[in-house]
């Protein structure tokens, strides 16, 4: 095996056997189907990374097509959203395509299928065809309506097709066998009577085919190479396979339909449908809620197309369902914003620091480091002054030594400034500390070159200038569940999981400069982690998202600077 095939995932090895076995390249054609009832979530970048790598693998066209078959649950406003995710993700589709431009192809296939005895519509209520279902175990039987003439039948579905029945009256049903051994197989439905507004059909049906009937004749339609879709469609195979026969022209190419495994994240879920309740009862603010697995949950909270990415290709394309620890997606934003990011000093719980010898009135610029990762990146001027705040955490009466931070008659340095000494604090009435009195060493000044610049001190603290200071909205996110695996309890509902502090709301300070930044920006408030100013923020009010810190606090490392 040469390199390259042998990092191959079992996706590309089907396809490398597929081209060996004589397929033409120019045949290869892929496709991301998302069905239009919700927000795209991090499992589904996952579909989209597959899907359209294999696109830009093989030099080979991938169509985002809506599978639009549900009108009670679909909405433009989710195709719109759908769009916005897979491009900000980086994708280019080679078409935009819907299973509901399908409608009329699919109606005629369906009429065929009635002439050629191997559909029937079926008027029982929906228990006595569940009853007659049977079970894995014990084979179903036939229902009455099963003989009707190909005549009544055409006859029939006509009338459903124009109106003439309510919903749940009639069906269309496949005629298949329903001693199967696969469920799916016995008889299942193709068209549903629903009386809805469709988001792009209008009133123009009022049956609907189902998803199965529809996926696999979409894909046909659109010659589509290889239907990737995930485990649970596994059972379908068989029927999808059922319903190409009945249409296939062995002229065409005929999709083939693989399965690969869920992505699961821990503490979350990657359901629309219960995305949706958390939206619609309240948990979040909406489906972009920074706490949301959602693309644009994320987005918001400070990914980058880059970090979801390459997340994507560490965990790569499984077998079998397994869960994925968050920590693995923060650990790839991390990486990248430690990339791109500028460093700029934010205290979020300030505690007031005064200079005693420091002149009252005066302003020094001190100059700043932007990156150290990036040279280029240059440098800023940060004010000084006599008030600074300093973060709560960082100062304590009495520490042993290994505390590295401030204590009373230690030492540490400011950030880019000067190194000071803790003389005394000040407490309120309840005995919380409210002021801290320093004194500071002029000549150690950072990078002015003095013997006492160069001076090492154990710790070093960020800070901002009271007088130049500029207050923030921070919001500080936490898992939104407790338990790590939330809706795979069988006694309890998800939502008794959802973590009660998974959001807190501070006022923090930070340096001048940050004054305009604008929604979307992104930053490193040193020591504090990486935070990006939220869709919200305005030029009265600014208000940051800590996209992720510094380290990951769950693996509980005990960090003492
Ligand atoms: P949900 O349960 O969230 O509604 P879905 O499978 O119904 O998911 P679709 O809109 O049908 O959502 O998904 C589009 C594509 O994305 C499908 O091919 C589906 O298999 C895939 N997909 C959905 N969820 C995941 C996931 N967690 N991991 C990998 N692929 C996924
Ligand atoms: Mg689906």
């Amino acid at each position: 095996m040469s390199e390259t095939s042998k990092s191959l995932n079992f996706i590309e090895q089907i396809i490398e056997e597929d081209l060996e076995n004589g397929y033409s390249k120019e045949e290869l054609r892929f496709r991301f189907p998302p069905e239009p009832n919700g927000y795209l979530h991090i499992g589904h970048a996952s579909s989209i990374c597959l899907n359209f790598g294999l696109g830009l693998r093989y030099d080979a066209p991938v169509n985002l097509r809506f599978d639009d078959t549900n009108p009670a649950k679909e909405e433009q406003e989710f195709v719109d959203a759908i769009k916005q995710d897979v491009e900000w993700l980086g994708f280019k589709w080679d078409t935009e395509r819907y299973a509901s431009d399908y409608f009329q192809q699919l109606y005629d296939w369906a009429v065929q299928l009635i002439k050629d005895g191997k559909a029937y519509v079926d008027n029982q209520s929906s228990e006595e065809m569940a009853i007659q279902k049977g079970t894995p175990t014990v084979p179903g039987i036939d229902s009455p309506n099963r003989k009707r003439s190909i005549e009544e039948n055409l006859t029939l579905f006509e009338k459903m097709k124009s109106g003439e029945f309510g919903e749940g009256t009639h069906v269309l049903r496949a005629k298949i066998d329903m001693a199967s051994s696969n469920m799916l197989m016995r008889d299942p439905i193709m068209y549903r009577i629903l009386h809805k507004t469709h988001h792009r059909t209008n009133t123009d049906w009022c049956i609907y085919p189902m998803y199965d009937w529809t996926h696999g004749e979409s894909d046909y339609i659109e010659q589509v190479s290889h239907s990737f879709c995930t485990l649970e469609f596994a059972m379908h195979r068989e029927l999808y396979n059922w319903f190409l026969d009945q249409v296939y022209d062995d002229k065409k190419v005929r999709p083939k339909q693989r399965e690969f495994a869920r992505r699961n994240l821990s503490h979350t879920v990657v359901s629309k449908r219960k995305l949706l309740q958390l939206v619609e009862q309240g948990y979040v603010t909406g489906w972009d809620d920074p706490r949301m697995p959602t693309i644009s949950g994320l987005r918001r909270r400070g990914y980058t197309p880059d970090s979801i990415r390459n997340f994507v290709e560490t965990i790569g394309i499984a077998k079998r369902d397994n869960l994925i620890d968050v920590s693995l997606l923060e650990f790839n934003i991390r990486e990248h914003l430690n990339k791109i990011t500028h460093r700029v000093m934010g205290v979020l719980n300030p505690l007031k620091l005064v200079i005693t010898n420091y002149p009252d009135g005066q302003t020094e610029w001190l100059e700043a480091e932007n990156s150290p990762e990036d040279e280029s990146a240059g440098s800023r001027e940060i004010p000084f002054s006599k008030e600074l705040y300093i973060e709560q955490e960082d100062f304590k009466e009495e520490a042993n030594k290994k505390f590295f931070r401030l204590k009373l008659g230690g030492e540490v340095r400011l950030k880019n400034g000067y190194i000071i000494k803790a003389e005394s604090c000040t407490k309120d009435t309840e005995g919380n500390i409210v002021e801290v009195q320093c004194t500071y060493d002029p000549k150690s000044k950072s990078g002015s070159g003095t013997e006492e610049s160069l001076r090492r001190v154990k710790g070093t603290l960020h800070w901002v200038s009271i007088a130049h200071a500029v207050a923030a909205e921070i919001r500080l996110y936490d898992r939104l569940f407790t338990d790590e695996s939330p809706d795979t309890h069988k006694d309890k509902d998800f939502l008794d999981f959802i973590n009660p502090n998974s959001l807190e709301v501070i006022t923090g300070y930070v340096e001048p400069g940050l004054k305009d930044a604008k929604p979307g920006e992104q930053f490193q408030f040193q020591r504090m982690g990486y935070f990006c100013v939220d869709k919200e923020s305005t030029e009265e009010k600014l208000i940051f998202n800590r996209t992720v810190g510094l380290r990951d606090s769950w693996a509980k490392i005990q960090e003492n600077n």
